[in-house]
């Protein structure tokens, strides 16, 4: 787990970490080189709300371990 996601585990009301621990699974990242799947949440990241649908964000991949501009889609 990142030092991000302790700190909210840590820092916010119990419901609110895990509504955000939720969201932020919901958020994918697609790997355009070998279409391995990844949440925002497995790659130590969080996101929560106010964010749009299809923003690409340069990701390491954890299947082929290459960096890529991955599309961000919300998985409901
Ligand atoms: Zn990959």
């Amino acid at each position: 787990m990142s030092l991000i996601q302790n700190l909210i585990r840590s820092l916010l009301p119990a419901k609110l970490a895990a509504d955000m621990e939720a969201d932020s699974k919901r958020w994918v990242l697609t790997c355009p080189n070998c279409n391995h799947v990844q949440s925002v949440w497995e790659i130590g990241g969080v996101r929560y709300k106010a964010f749009s649908k299809g923003k690409r964000t340069g990701i390491r991949c954890l299947n082929c371990k290459q960096w890529h501009m991955m599309p961000m889609t919300y998985q409901k």
